[in-house]
């Protein structure tokens, strides 16, 4: 399909897992595609302060990223590399320390600016000739239909397509135009971001301190300021945002056991609800969820994006695979491949989240026990604790093509 607006695959969203879908089909494939975006992404300036919403990016999404020749860009920008990861528990002496080092790896993984990776993946996009990029525009109403969808932009566009992808977000228009049940299990927590400057360097060490309502994390920026996430409750974390800058910082340290110090200064701050959410199915006849769209999980681990970028690389492999082998891509039987792939990936991730977040939200004397006894445990077990720093680095599992160092 090669004429005006009919497109063999039209992407919803042009976030960090749109483009990554869009770019690899792009890059192997003569596939006429659209990406649409509502907002126009902005790049950032050497002098730019920091952006608030930052990621937490595993070696697998990197090595996705440096094979669609994005990772030079995102690494031109910045990104902050960091060769530790220290977690301990509010409530007694357990403590796990992974290092890159024991690996033979220069980094864990690195702290991303959302904002770096969509503009590093939209250069690699603009290098593309068979695919629009229709920014800003915004969906008004998705006619699905099995074997071709129409999409009606506000602008009056109208756009067909073969394969409709929902890549736009927890609230995405395309999961609720298929009419696909979410299944919502709401945290009541919401998570505090905001960059803070502290008296001590962070050590390029991603730090995470679990306490009773929920895990504070400091994940190390370029500069030797700190990336926080705190989850708190609802009212909670309303408080945390509306408080003066001296309270904050103030409450910070405490909450932090002052490992970096004092708190000295603290940007502006936001909080974002913590939901878990996932979607019945992640395919229909010609559609298919990604990302967000289809999943959105605990921050503690920071592993939402991966996994969304996890699925584009695994969508795009089937997608190209059927494509090269003259079957048709949007049938059902070859999106449900991707679906059989990455549900069990996600879910395990998902509830492995929930659990932590439950085991560790909880102050009772023998979970208290349990949970530090189990990190202590780990820690100490070569092997065990190397599974674990896999897991972590996003190593482990069915990976796709994209996202190992050879084969793309
Ligand atoms: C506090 C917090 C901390 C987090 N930390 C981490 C972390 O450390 N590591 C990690 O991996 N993940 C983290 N996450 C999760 C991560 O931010 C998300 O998983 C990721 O942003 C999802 O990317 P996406 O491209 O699927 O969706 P989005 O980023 O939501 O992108 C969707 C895109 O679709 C566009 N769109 C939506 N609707 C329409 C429409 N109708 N028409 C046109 N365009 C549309 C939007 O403008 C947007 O650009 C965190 C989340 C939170 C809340």
């Amino acid at each position: 399909m090669n004429d005006g607006n009919n497109y063999d695959v039209l992407v919803i969203g042009g976030g960090m897992v749109g483009l990554t879908l869009a770019c690899a089909l792009g890059q192997k494939t003569d596939l006429k595609i659209a990406v649409v975006e509502a907002l126009e992404p902005g790049d950032i300036q050497p002098d730019d302060d920091y952006e608030l919403r930052v990621s937490a990016i595993s070696r697998a999404s990197q090595q996705v990223f440096t094979n669609l020749g994005a990772w030079d860009g995102m690494q031109a920008r910045r990104v902050s590399g960091y060769e530790h990861m220290h977690v301990w528990d509010s409530t007694g002496s357990g403590v796990i320390h992974f290092d890159a080092a024991e690996l033979g790896v220069d980094a864990l993984g690195h702290i991303v600016e959302n904002k770096v990776t969509q503009a590093a993946l939209l250069e690699q996009l603009h290098k593309i000739e068979n695919i629009d990029w229709l920014c800003p525009a915004k969906v008004a109403t998705i006619d699905y239909h099995e074997g071709s969808t129409s999409v009606q932009l506000e602008d009056g566009r109208r756009l067909n397509a073969r394969l409709l992808i929902g890549a736009d977000g927890a609230s995405s228009r395309v999961r609720e135009a298929a009419g696909i049940h979410l299944e919502t299990a709401p945290y009541h927590q919401k998570g505090v971001v905001c960059v803070v400057k502290s008296t001590r360097h962070h050590a390029y060490t991603a730090w995470q301190r679990f306490l009773p309502v929920g895990p504070l994390a400091f994940l190390p920026l370029g500069d030797g300021r700190c990336s926080i996430v705190w989850s708190a409750q609802d009212d909670e974390a309303n408080a945390l945002v509306a408080m003066d800058e001296e309270a904050f910082c103030r409450k910070l340290e405490q909450a932090f056991e002052y490992t970096l110090g004092a708190v000295e200064s603290v940007g502006p701050r936001a909080a974002f609800p913590l939901i878990r959410r996932h979607a019945e199915a992640y395919v229909k006849p010609g559609l298919a969820l990604i990302g967000d769209a289809a999943h959105t999980i605990h921050p503690l681990a920071g592993q939402g994006v991966n996994l969304g970028i996890l699925d584009a690389a695994s969508l795009a492999q089937i997608i190209i695979n059927a494509d090269s082998n003259k079957q048709d891509f949007a049938s059902y039987g070859v999106l449900r491949k991707f679906e059989r792939w990455r549900r069990g990936e996600n879910m395990l991730m998902m509830y492995s989240m929930s659990g932590f977040k439950n085991l560790f939200s909880n102050d009772r004397a023998e979970l208290s026990m349990v949970r530090n006894f189990g990190l202590n445990l780990i820690n100490n077990l070569g092997p065990i604790k190397h599974k674990f720093m896999r897991h972590a680095m996003g190593l482990e599992g069915d990976l796709p093509e994209l996202a190992k160092c050879t084969g793309w």
